[in-house]
């Protein structure tokens, strides 16, 4: 689906250093590393809102990609309503006005949420209904791509297991591909297919999850997991 070959980016440092790896359709890539690694600038390169210095992206076609913030306040507008929110994605997405309402609903109810919490504002909900709809509000743009970053670090535990339920019926119904960004291994381990694991700015392994995790080649990564698994 997508080639990323020898991509770089620095700000006052290096950020990403010759990054390469495919992103394949249909699966979900895991990024992991330590706050500072390059993790959210590879992410955002991904979705084409940072140009890379050096280096290629090539997708074998246009894809519909949407990110999912960490913090979804940064998705959703504070002053609106979450259903508002929704609507204006809907509209922006081409979706007729008469549409709206019924789309609306309908994804709410696949994020999860009560339809009577449209008439909310995001500081009036809970981390996790605010996630939710930051999620569908993302679907409102029927992405193919889902690039999720930090999606579950804020969360307490037992959102946090719902939230990945949803993120997983999600990727099956709707056969998308999700990259997801996080520093937490177990998450990672319990949700991707695949991963990246970087230090520096630097991919120093990746490969399938289960191997990766099971038999670590890189020190970087065995001490990762010793330490978060
Ligand atoms: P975290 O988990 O803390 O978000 P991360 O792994 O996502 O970390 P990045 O946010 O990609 O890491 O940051 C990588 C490096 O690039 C850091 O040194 C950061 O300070 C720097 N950086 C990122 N974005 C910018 C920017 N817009 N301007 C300047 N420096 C930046």
């Amino acid at each position: 689906l997508l080639q990323v070959r020898d991509v770089s980016k620095r700000f006052e440092r290096p950020a990403v250093v010759g990054a390469s790896f495919t992103l394949q359709r249909g699966r979900t890539l895991g990024i992991v590393g330590e706050s500072g690694s390059g993790k959210t600038t590879l992410a955002r390169m991904l979705i084409g809102v940072e140009a890379p210095d050096a280096g290629r992206l090539q997708w074998t076609s246009p894809q519909r990609i949407q990110l999912v913030h960490q913090n979804p306040l940064g998705a959703l507008d504070p002053r609106w309503t979450i259903g508002r929110s929704i609507t204006e994605a809907l509209q922006a997405a081409g979706v007729p006005r008469g549409e709206r309402p019924r789309a609306m609903a309908s994804l709410l109810a696949e994020a999860g949420l009560d339809e009577r919490l449209s008439l909310r504002r995001p500081r009036e909900l809970s981390g996790g209904q605010r996630q939710r709809a930051a999620i569908a509000r993302a679907l409102a743009a029927d992405p193919q791509v889902l690039v999720l970053d930090e999606p579950v670090s804020a969360l307490d535990p037992t959102v946090r297991a719902r939230m990945l339920e949803l993120l997983a019926r999600l990727q099956t119904e709707r056969l998308l591909t999700m990259v997801f960004v996080s520093h937490d291994l177990a998450v990672v381990a319990a949700v991707c297919d695949d991963v990246l694991v970087m230090r520096d700015g630097v991919i120093v392994e990746q490969g399938a999850v289960a191997e990766v995790f099971a038999e670590p080649r890189h020190p970087f990564t065995r001490e990762l997991i010793a330490a978060g698994l």
